[in-house]
């Protein structure tokens, strides 16, 4: 009996999909032979904690720049991070190329067809694996998001608190999952909980598989997922340090490991409960702006001063003096560009009252 109503609604769920599928430039239509394994790969993983409207336009300038796996494997890291700029979250830049580099180096280039294959290669985790293998390789496999969990959660009506609930929404995923368009099936599911099954105020009513669905048979589908009460995200203070030079500013490369590891910067003190001003990379006499900028990582939310100070161009030990006119280009994460905005901010307020 379960297993008619699950085909029922794979079965809908396909059919809406027909009509209705999102065009995205990662994406072949519905029934369209399957897209290359690196246009899904290398959307899958922009994706994780992004938009598609803020994914959309780095992708297509990867794609443009490195039309393949191989080019990408081949590009420098620093060009690929600064591509990258923006997106957030830079252990996955890190991460693309540590994996572009394996599967030239170990698979000829060619991307392996199962998730469990492409599970072993670097950044590529479950949810990955099953997307490029469902999408791109047409195997039986459930690809299981928060967008995935949330509809099935309310499609089975399942109460139980997240996490302790995902063994049973992944099993409940799998046993939907048809042998027959396992990839527009993984995308079908995609599309409902992005368009249709919304975290809030879903739309029940265009629902295609409605007549199956346990919450909202029941009335309780805003109700799910249960998730269980989150802890506090810690915050910290610290300072990011401008300092200018004829027209130039210093940056840093952060180290490789670690937040934002790799990325060009501006100079910064430790991120703890009180900064101090002795870790600026010159003296100077500093002034500090007054509006902290806001920012929120994944683990810790930060508030960071600006500090600002003139300084001659002399060689320094560390860090390069590049050109406030071209900022834009450095590849700044967006952290520091906000602090930079903000410096330049304070730049010419100053000017304008003298
Ligand atoms: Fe989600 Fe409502 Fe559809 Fe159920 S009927 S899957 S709650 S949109």
């Amino acid at each position: 009996m379960a297993v008619e109503a699950d085909r029922v609604i794979s079965r809908d769920l396909l059919a809406w999909y027909d009509l209705h599928a999102r065009t995205l430039p990662w994406r072949s239509p519905p029934s369209a032979p399957p897209p290359d394994p690196y246009a899904v790969w290398l959307s899958e993983v922009m994706l994780q904690q992004t938009t598609v409207a803020a994914v959309k336009p780095y992708y297509e300038a990867f794609l443009r720049r490195w039309p393949s796996v191989a080019d990408l494997a081949a590009a420098e890291d620093a060009e690929v991070m600064s591509a990258w700029a923006g997106l957030g979250y830079y252990s996955r830049a890190r991460n693309l190329l540590a994996c572009a580099r394996a599967i030239v180096r170990d698979h000829q280039g060619r991307f392996p067809a199962t998730a469990a294959e492409l599970r072993r290669l670097p950044g590529i985790g479950d949810y990955t694996a099953a997307a490029i293998a469902a999408i791109a390789f047409g195997e039986e496999v459930a690809v299981v998001d928060g967008n995935v969990e949330r509809v099935v959660a309310r499609l089975f009506a399942i109460d139980t608190p997240l996490p302790a609930a995902k063994p049973l929404i992944r099993a409940r995923a799998a046993e939907l999952t048809p042998a027959d368009r396992p990839g527009d099936h993984a995308q079908a599911m995609m599309d409902l909980g992005a368009t249709i099954c919304t975290p809030r105020r879903p739309a029940c009513a265009i629902c295609p598989v409605r007549s199956d669905c346990a919450a909202f048979a029941a009335g309780i589908q805003e109700d799910l997922p249960v998730k269980a009460s989150k802890g506090v995200r810690p915050h910290r203070r610290g300072f990011a340090f401008w300092v200018e030079a004829e027209g130039h500013v210093l940056l840093v490369r952060r180290p490789a490991r670690g937040l934002l590891g790799g990325m060009r910067a501006l100079p910064t003190s430790a991120w703890n409960d009180a900064p101090e001003m002795d870790d600026a990379p010159v003296a100077a006499d500093w002034s500090i702006v007054e509006k902290p900028v806001r920012h929120v990582f994944t683990h810790f939310s930060l508030d960071l001063q600006v500090a600002i100070a003139r300084a001659t161009r002399a060689n320094l030990a560390e860090g390069e003096w590049w050109p406030i006119a071209t900022l834009s280009e450095a590849g700044l994460p967006t952290v520091f560009d906000k602090a930079a905005r903000r410096a330049m901010e304070h730049r010419m307020s100053l000017t304008a009252s003298c």
